[in-house]
């Protein structure tokens, strides 16, 4: 069997070929050169792999797709305080090259608009860096996430920079009030050599899919952020990855996204998918007409929208079974908190009547953190109600299974202890 998934791809870009909506940036001298026609999709899952459709190796400048991941880079590199003090995480609602700053502090007022993302640059390695070893940090975490060296396109940077005088003009007011430390020529030099790195759609894809598996590069294995840095990466660009169409976007969408003037859309959706679009005309906000599109079509489709669950409810108490003087709790699946208070209620509602009680995680896929620690939690209660409570847990999903209180519950030889 040939998997459909890249079939349903060509099919959506079918069906979207003939609409030459919107215009190429002209703003950039070398975008306008693009060729309009340019048209491709790729999607890659948490797992690693990736379904591709059209002109899926045809390489263009990331510009503001730049931005999330080196926001990511500040984060990791000056950590949430020093970053949020100069640069915060509201929506703007209005244009990516908007002249305004936050009135009282002055903080551009979230990293994706040119503002905020000038600041992020600047905030790349540390006070006083070079500004070659800024560029250079981008670059080598966006080779890291795309899974393969990545190189500037000299001829697209130097084009921007010519006409640059609105980043230019951004700079100097950062600079004036104290926000921007660096030479404000050399800062947007940076910047727009970070947003003139060259991508396909392949490598876009999978460096949204390792900000939705949590900062672990799906296909290299490598945890290059760490997983906070990928949430709190996710959360800005849900709120103002595009810019002053962010409200409508998350309603109509609701995957967190980025979209870079030379066409590129990139959009993440945590736990799941990166999708990456490449169509080079774009709509009055400087987004991808037909990247747009592409992405309204794959969230109802295929049923992406973050608010969207079909999860109603937990089966995670599979079985509670009274033997002699034992009760016995199985578990089963995914025990997150919603897991854990399926089981904690039951506890708390009908008391065990025995002395002793073993707690069977045998049919547990996984424990998430807040699931183990309130599971462990009803335990350490049980035994403190003078319960002896017991664990049969072959597989060891649940680790550190300790009560807290330097005892642990006696473990239960492999078998089922289901009737
Ligand atoms: N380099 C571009 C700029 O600063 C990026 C803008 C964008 O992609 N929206 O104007």
């Amino acid at each position: 069997m040939r998997t459909p998934i890249p079939d349903y791809l060509t099919e959506i870009q079918d069906s979207l070929r003939d609409d030459d909506q919107g215009a190429v940036a002209d703003y950039i001298p070398a975008l306008a050169e693009a060729d309009p026609d340019l048209f491709a999709i790729a999607l890659t899952t948490v797992a690693g792999r990736t379904y591709t459709a059209g002109d899926c190796d045809v390489e263009f400048s990331i510009q503001s797709m730049s931005k999330p991941f080196a926001y990511a880079a500040a984060l990791t590199d000056r950590g949430e305080e020093f970053v949020g003090g100069r640069v915060g995480v509201e929506p703007s609602g209005e244009a990516f090259n908007e002249l305004s700053l936050e009135s009282d502090s002055h903080r551009p007022k979230n990293p994706m608009i040119n503002a905020g993302a000038i600041t992020t640059h600047q905030l790349l390695v540390g006070s006083g860096a070079k500004p070659a070893e800024r560029v250079e940090r981008a670059l080598d975490l966006f080779s890291a996430l795309a899974g393969r060296r990545l190189a500037i396109d000299e001829a697209v940077r130097d084009s921007e920079l010519e006409t640059a005088d609105r980043n230019l003009a951004i700079a100097h007011m950062l600079r004036n009030y104290g926000i921007l430390e660096d030479d404000p020529h050399e800062v947007v030099a940076g910047y727009t050599a970070q947003c003139s790195i060259r991508v396909s759609v392949r490598d876009i894809a999978v460096m949204a899919a390792t900000l939705a598996s949590g900062g672990i590069q799906p296909v290299t294995g490598e945890q290059v952020l760490d997983r906070a840095t990928a949430r709190k990466t996710l959360s800005v660009m849900a709120s103002a990855g595009m810019y002053d169409a962010a409200g409508s976007w998350f309603n109509d969408v609701g995957i967190p996204a980025k979209s870079g003037v030379a066409g590129g859309l990139l959009g993440a959706l945590p736990g799941q998918v990166g999708i990456g679009s490449f169509s080079p005309r774009l709509d009055a906000h400087g987004n991808s007409v037909r990247g747009i599109e592409v992405f309204r079509r794959l969230s109802t489709d295929m049923g992406l929208h973050l608010m969207d669950t079909e999860s109603f409810g937990s089966h995670a108490l599979r079985d509670i079974r009274v033997d002699a003087d034992t009760t016995y709790l199985s578990l089963q699946g995914i025990i997150d908190f919603n897991g854990a208070e399926v089981v904690l209620h039951r506890l708390d509602e009908a008391p065990p009547e025995t002395p002793t009680v073993i707690v069977d995680a045998s049919r547990v896929e996984r424990f998430s953190d807040v699931g183990r620690r309130m599971v462990i939690e009803g335990m350490r209660r049980l035994s403190l109600d003078g319960i002896t409570v017991g664990l049969a847990d072959p597989e060891e999903r649940l680790p550190d299974p300790g009560l807290g209180d330097g005892t642990m519950p006696f473990i239960v030889p492999a078998q089922r202890t289901e009737s």
